[in-house]
This record gives C-alpha cells, sequence and structure tokens, in this order.
C-alpha cells in the first residue's frame, strides 16, 4: 500500500463508528440531524414594577408566544428546539412570577410555561449574541414604593434616583474612531463625571458598569428598575462612514426616525441592520408599556443642554429601537454625544477639559427635566 493510502481504511472504519454512536443518542441525534437547538439557561431580574426573564438559547429559533388564563401563564414555544434534561423548573416566586417551566411538547417543540400573578401586559423579543427570548412582565397593581410618593411631591423633587448607562465596555469596544479612540473608555470616563457632579447636587446616582467589563444590553435597563431610577441615561458615541459628518444627537425608544438612525441602533443593538426589522415587528406592543412622551421631553432637555454648552451641531431629538431602552419602567434616553470618526470632534473629545464639560451638560439636561416635573 502507498504512503497515504494505508490510511483510508482506519479513516473510514473510524467514520462509520462515530455515525453509530451519534444515531443511538436521542436528543444529541436531534440536535445534529435536525439542527436543534437546546434551551440553554433561564435567568431573570425583579423589580416592583415589572419582571425581565431571559431564556438563553443555543441558536436562534422561531417561537410564539401567548397568554393563557385560569391560572395565569405565558406560553412560550420554540421550534425545532430539545431540552436536555426533558423537564427543567426554575423557581422566581417575585410576587409576579411564580416560576418558569420548561418541557419537551413535542419531538419538535419545545415549550416554555411563566406561571404567573396578575399581570397588566408583557414585551416579548429575540436578541443574538447569545440568542435569547427576553420577556417583560408587568404587574396589574405594582408593589407599593419603598418611598412614600406624596412625601417626595411635596419636596418637589420627581426626580431622586438616576442610572446613567456608559455604553459598551470589556469585549465590546463600541465605535473606534480616530488615532484608536474607544467608545467604551470615553464614555466611561463622561458617566464618571457626571455622576460626581449630580451627587453633589443631592441625586442618588448608579453606573451600569464602573469598569471596563462587558454588560449585555438587557441587564442594563434590569439594573436601573432593579434600583428604582427615576431617570435611565444611556451615553454612546456616534461613527459615520464619512468624516465630515459632526454633532450631537439624543434618542428615545421609538420606530427608527429614518435610515440612518436605523443603521445607528443596529450598530448599538450589535445586531445586523435587517434584524432591527424583527425588533420593529414587536415595537407596537413594546411602546404600550414605555414612557415615552417622558422619554421625548428628558431628550429634549439633555439635547438642548449638550448642544449649547459643548457648542455642537445639533442633530436633533430622534427615534431608534434602541434595546438598551427597551422596558425601562423610567423616562430612558440614548445620548450620542459627537462623531469620533469627524477628525475635530474626535480631538476634542480626547481632551479632559471637553468631557468635563459634556458631564456638566448631561448635568444640566437632567436637572431641567427634573425642575420642570417639579414645577408642574
Ligand atoms: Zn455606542
Amino acid at each position: 500500500m502507498s504512503g497515504a493510502g494505508r490510511y483510508i481504511w482506519p479513516a473510514f472504519i473510524f467514520l462509520l463508528w462515530t455515525e453509530a454512536i451519534w444515531a443511538g443518542g436521542g436528543w444529541k441525534e436531534k440536535v445534529r440531524r435536525y439542527r436543534y437547538c437546546y434551551i440553554d439557561s433561564v435567568y431573570w431580574w425583579s423589580s416592583e414594577r415589572s419582571t425581565r426573564v431571559v431564556v438563553r438559547l443555543k441558536a436562534r429559533r422561531p417561537y410564539t408566544a401567548y397568554l393563557l388564563k385560569n391560572p395565569s401563564r405565558l406560553c412560550i414555544d420554540i421550534d425545532r428546539a430539545v431540552l436536555h434534561p426533558p423537564k427543567r423548573t426554575w423557581s422566581i416566586e417575585d410576587g409576579l412570577v411564580h416560576r418558569v417551566r420548561a418541557a419537551q411538547f413535542s419531538p419538535k417543540k419545545a415549550r416554555v410555561v411563566l406561571d404567573l400573578g396578575d399581570i397588566r401586559g408583557y414585551n416579548i423579543f429575540s436578541l443574538s449574541h447569545p440568542d435569547r427570548i427576553i420577556i417583560d412582565l408587568f404587574p396589574k397593581i405594582p408593589k407599593p414604593s419603598p418611598v412614600e410618593p406624596s412625601l417626595v411631591r411635596q419636596l418637589g423633587a420627581k426626580v431622586k434616583k438616576i442610572v446613567l448607562d456608559p455604553g459598551h465596555g470589556g469585549r465590546d469596544p463600541g465605535a473606534i474612531g480616530l488615532w484608536g479612540i474607544k467608545e467604551k473608555d470615553i464614555v466611561l470616563d463622561i458617566c464618571k463625571r457626571a455622576s460626581k457632579l449630580l451627587r453633589r447636587r443631592g441625586y442618588e446616582v448608579y453606573l451600569t458598569r464602573t469598569r471596563d467589563v462587558f454588560v449585555p444590553l438587557e441587564a442594563r435597563t434590569a439594573f436601573a428598575n432593579q434600583k428604582h431610577a427615576d431617570l435611565f441615561v444611556s451615553v454612546h458615541l456616534n461613527f459615520s462612514r464619512s468624516r465630515v459628518t459632526s454633532g450631537t444627537e439624543t434618542y428615545y425608544l421609538s420606530f427608527a426616525s429614518d435610515r440612518e438612525a436605523k443603521e445607528l441602533a443596529a450598530f448599538e443593538n450589535a445586531t445586523a441592520s435587517n434584524r432591527i426589522g424583527d425588533i420593529e415587528k414587536v415595537l407596537k406592543g413594546i411602546l404600550k408599556n414605555t414612557k415615552i412622551k417622558e422619554s421625548k421631553a428628558l431628550a429634549s432637555t439633555v439635547q438642548e443642554s449638550l448642544v449649547s454648552r459643548c457648542r455642537r451641531e445639533d442633530r436633533g431629538v430622534r427615534s431608534a429601537p434602541f434595546v438598551v431602552l427597551i422596558g425601562a419602567n423610567m423616562p430612558a434616553v440614548l445620548v450620542e454625544i459627537c462623531f469620533i470618526s469627524n477628525p475635530k470632534e474626535a480631538r476634542l473629545i480626547k481632551e479632559r477639559w471637553f468631557r468635563q464639560r459634556v458631564a456638566e451638560a448631561l448635568v444640566d439636561g437632567v436637572e431641567r427635566y427634573a425642575s420642570r416635573l417639579a414645577a408642574r
């Protein structure tokens, strides 16, 4: 036998052997032959005004969700999914969601059931990298707030707690601009500066990250809900293929106002732009549970003060389906400070004094919104 020829028979026998092993293993066989995916894990965040449940899958799969009554439960049927082991339960017991049960409904379908208390409504949408289905549930009667609301009103302070969200982090650098400027580093610095200023003015401030770490988008909003924040501000830097594009824009959650906004949302959501359509399909339902009017008002005070104090071009208040704004129980906006693809703006944002000015402008915008609320 020639040199390579002597390996052919052993290789063939090895292949037959592995094939036999696969054919014998039930769920593994399904995963292999029908490209099934399996449910990886379930995790959740509870707050007084909503509960967020995340079902992680090993691959993207179509699903259908529907509510059933007596007892109240939300069923999600996931196509071409197998469970291993075939039955699993996660106990949540936060007053709104009792538990999550997953079972193999049919050979081709896995069913996830959320056993619920009294709910007013729910949002459901999917994200990729990793693939997951996110469910927000809203109670009929919110659990009482730890702070007596009338007292807050008497003091004229409707805004006390603010969550600042420095975009990206860790393995996600965000946009990379001229001279290798990373969005994740700049926005963290700005948020730290803004939080210092806000604390000095008596606000309670929390950051979704204080270090260079990766935080999933759905965890950021859930964090703000858990903290019972009154406002949520996500801070980002913009990027354009054109070096001349410059200016500031502030977003609230809604359908994309134009193609540019859609592309930006795709970038910030870390998805392909065609996946934005998937979010928009379910957005109408999501917006019912969103403080749009208040978010729009916050977006305009923040935008006004950024433009005037930092002397940037006013690209206006816009809307786009940013995942990080979905499910926020409070007015929530996303700020694009400037373009790090523009040499002039990139040079400015590298400067400490300018970042300090941006932080001051953000604080000013928040305060103006807060004082308008108090005056009402
Ligand atoms: Zn960003």
